[in-house]
């Protein structure tokens, strides 16, 4: 058979990937294996406009809110599936002079539209350990991926373009302008493989930096309406259960739970929130991440029919609609990826290596 697309992999990238390439289409045909573990269905799959212990703004804020709320509207329809939660975000203050800084930046342009108001502390919220105060942002909450994912492998069953099996790169054939597999043929193949991408056989030149993490759910005795976040988030998923987390470890890269872990989380939860809880769940995961945070997005130095989308770090929420647009923009429209992005920035590895 004949293709446009062959994708490898069908976590959160390859899932947006493959849906937007039909779209607009084109015949894909996605090869997932469902034995490897998957980081899109550990994640808690917060999107934030701001990050880090600073609270910075994240990367081309302006640019991904605004399409990423759009883009899982829209999926949520053609999925009939809800998939986005708009949940206010709650950072409480540590120092006058933190409340000081936010104060001013509530005028300034950029950081204005992500902020619903300042808690002074006689505001404090009795759930939360705030004596300061704090600040609610909006703009934020979560998308459900395992649902995201569910429907998007439903779609691709209801088209005949989803393969459950490892794709095996010693059965590839490939030549100037397409692949082989099988006895199938495709333009082009793209890899979003998630961690996996250290083992790829043509792309594991690219430097990735994997980053473990770990995730509590909790029973909670009365309802969330916001996420806290303070060293930890605090993820309210329905009205009983909440998710918090998460660990960072780039030494310990297997995807099992620790008791180390678990007891960092809820030091930090009990510094947080006064609600009691019930810990009823423990997942780890390893993040895709760059070496320098950025996604991995392009096509292959030598190979042009190979192709890469990954290396979406922590943000896999607010990062994947938009560069999965951008991507399919450079493939069938020819316009450049920008230069943070695309993986030609790190070409000289490649021919260091060869
Ligand atoms: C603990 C934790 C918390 C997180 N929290 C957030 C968060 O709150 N917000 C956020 O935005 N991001 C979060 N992330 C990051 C997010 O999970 C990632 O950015 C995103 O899910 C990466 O998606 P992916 O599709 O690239 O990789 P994955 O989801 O890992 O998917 C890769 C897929 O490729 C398949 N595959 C690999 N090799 C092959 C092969 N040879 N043949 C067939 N299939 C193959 C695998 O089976 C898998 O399905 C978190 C991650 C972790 C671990």
């Amino acid at each position: 058979m004949v293709w446009d697309y062959f994708i490898v992999g069908q976590g959160l990238a390859g899932s947006v990937l493959s849906y937007k390439l039909i779209k607009h289409d084109l015949k894909v045909l996605v090869f997932d294996d469902p034995v490897l573990p998957k980081s899109s269905t550990v994640a808690a799959g917060i999107y934030n406009p701001f990050t880090g212990r600073k609270l910075v703004k994240t990367w081309m804020a302006e640019q991904l809110f605004p399409y990423l709320l759009k883009f899982y509207k829209d999926l949520e329809e053609e999925l009939s599936v809800q998939l986005l939660y708009n949940i206010p975000m709650y950072r409480p203050f540590l120092s006058l002079e933190e409340q000081n800084e936010w104060s001013a930046r509530l005028f300034e342009d950029g950081y204005s539209q992500f902020i619903e108001r300042l808690l002074n502390p006689q505001e404090a919220l009795p759930q939360v350990v705030n004596p300061l105060g704090g600040m609610m942002l909006k703009r934020s909450g979560f998308v459900d991926i395992r649902a995201l994912i569910r429907g998007v492998t439903n779609f691709l069953e209801q088209r005949n373009a989803l393969r459950s099996e490892r794709f095996l790169y010693r059965k590839l054939q490939i030549s100037k302008d397409r692949v082989l597999y099988n006895g199938h043929s495709a333009r082009k193949l793209i890899f979003c493989e998630g961690p996996s991408l250290s083992n790829n056989k043509f792309f594991g030149w690219l430097p990735m930096t994997p980053v473990k993490g770990e995730i509590l759910e909790l029973a909670l005795q009365e309802p969330l309406a916001y996420i806290v976040n303070r060293g930890v988030f605090v993820l309210p998923v329905s009205n009983s259960l909440c998710r918090v987390g998460s660990t960072f470890d780039n030494q310990d890269l297997s995807w099992d739970v620790t008791a180390k872990a678990k007891i960092q989380l809820l030091q930090k939860l009990d510094k947080l929130i006064r609600i009691p809880y019930r810990v009823v769940g423990h997942s780890a995961g390893v993040r895709p991440a760059s070496l320098d945070r950025r996604p991995f997005i392009g096509l292959h130095p030598k190979y042009e029919p190979l192709g890469v989308f990954n290396g979406l770090g922590t943000k896999g929420v607010s990062l994947t609609p938009y560069f999965a647009q951008e991507f399919f923009n450079f493939l069938e429209r020819g316009k450049p990826l920008i230069r943070d992005v695309t993986i030609s920035r790190y070409f000289f590895l490649y021919y260091n290596k060869i």
